[in-house]
């Protein structure tokens, strides 16, 4: 998205919610650069805005509440307790004292299904705002009016400092008090939605409930409001959501994280995902493997292959396999020449190329021996 001037950003605050182009849309509900303005004092071109005409009777001489610059929309629930702000919010796991941990039910990855996770890749793949339960489970009974919190971070470093919000579109179209929350919590009346007054990030709690009688675990509700595409939204970038057990203080006792896509069809995702993680795998073993397989009556032989430059040396081993003693000898001798080139290369300093064309690959090596032989 491009940095706005003061100037759209004033005249987007009129708007009417029916745009029909998306930078009208997403004016319409960005308020991050108005609370950028840390001086009132300053003379503001933009005066006529009514945010801060308000700001200009009430705060010239008081100095400034940087809670005037809240959209009227934004709910905030000021009467409880937020935990301390955090710029990058730690998305490390944690259970704590407590023995803080989360299941997730095994949904399979069947066309069908709307919100299944990845043991593999502790990923979360779910579509737009259906419900994914969460089990909640801990080792001992967390202090009374524990609470968890949810909350959603960008993945990468580079988008890390950005905060998560739902993307205009669906913001403007939903009637919801929190609807700039991309995270939700279904069916708990308690549910609570917060956005911290310094970092702006959002987050949602519900009170910990003990698990009911004869279950071990509580199960919390989710709904992603965004698909991870949504433009102006999360734009592509992946997320976390961490998860959090806190004393009412907003005291950490646990944190769980993992990663969340939003997408049509989480089923496949899934299984694609896994699937490309398990051949990268095994991608890299099989290598391995080839390079290191002896076999019987074999010999092997040191290869240099080419290097682009003589400084960039490759420093890899393989492992050539020859049928017959004579063949050995006689690739022996042309890798023993590419060594001692090798070597006396180093010892003078100078990137010496082979004066005689000597075979420079491995590959090339085994395949004129072969044809030398059957002709
Ligand atoms: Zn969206």
């Amino acid at each position: 998205m491009e940095e706005q001037s003061f100037d759209s950003l004033q005249l987007s605050q009129n708007l009417p919610l029916s745009q029909d182009s998306f930078q009208e849309l997403w004016q319409s509900v960005i308020t991050a650069d108005i609370l950028t303005i840390s001086s009132p004092n300053v003379a503001q071109p933009w005066r006529g805005d009514e945010h801060i005409e308000l700001l200009n009777e009430q705060t010239l001489t008081e100095g400034f509440d940087e809670n005037l610059f809240e959209l009227p929309a934004e709910t905030l629930t000021t009467d409880a307790v937020t935990p301390p702000a955090s710029t990058v919010p730690v998305t490390t796991d944690y259970p704590g004292k407590y023995g803080f941990q989360l299941r997730f039910q095994k949904s399979g990855t069947a066309k069908s299904v709307t919100s299944t996770f990845s043991e593999l890749l502790n990923k979360l793949y779910c579509q737009l705002a259906k419900t994914s339960p969460i089990e909640v489970l801990v080792e001992k009974e967390p202090p009374q009016g524990a609470i968890l919190r949810a909350t959603a971070v960008y993945k990468k470093t580079e988008h890390v400092a950005d905060v998560v919000r739902r993307c205009p579109h669906h913001q403007n179209e939903d009637v919801a008090e929190h609807r700039s929350h991309l995270i939700r919590v279904e069916g708990n009346q308690r549910a609570q939605y917060f956005e911290d007054v310094h970092t702006k990030r959002q987050s949602v709690t519900v009170p910990y409930e003990p698990p009911q009688l004869g279950s071990e675990i509580t199960t919390i509700l989710l709904s992603f409001m965004c698909n991870s595409s949504c433009m102006g939204g999360m734009n592509r970038r992946p997320i976390l959501t961490i998860l959090t057990l806190e004393t009412p203080e907003g005291q950490v006792l646990g944190r769980r994280c993992f990663e969340v896509r939003v997408c049509a069809c989480p089923g496949r995702d899934r299984k694609t995902e896994e699937e490309n993680s398990t051949k990268m795998q095994n991608g890299t073993k099989q290598t391995k493997k080839r390079k290191s397989a002896p076999a019987a009556a074999t010999a092997s032989v040191k290869k240099s292959k080419p290097a682009s430059s003589a400084e960039e040396e490759d420093k890899d081993v393989y492992v050539l396999h020859v049928r017959g003693s004579e063949r050995y000898e006689m690739l022996k001798k042309i890798n023993d020449g590419l060594e001692l080139l090798d070597k006396e290369s180093k010892k003078s300093k100078v990137s010496v190329k082979p004066e005689v064309p000597l075979p420079s690959s491995g590959k090339r090596l085994l395949q004129r021996g072969e044809r030398s032989d059957s002709d």
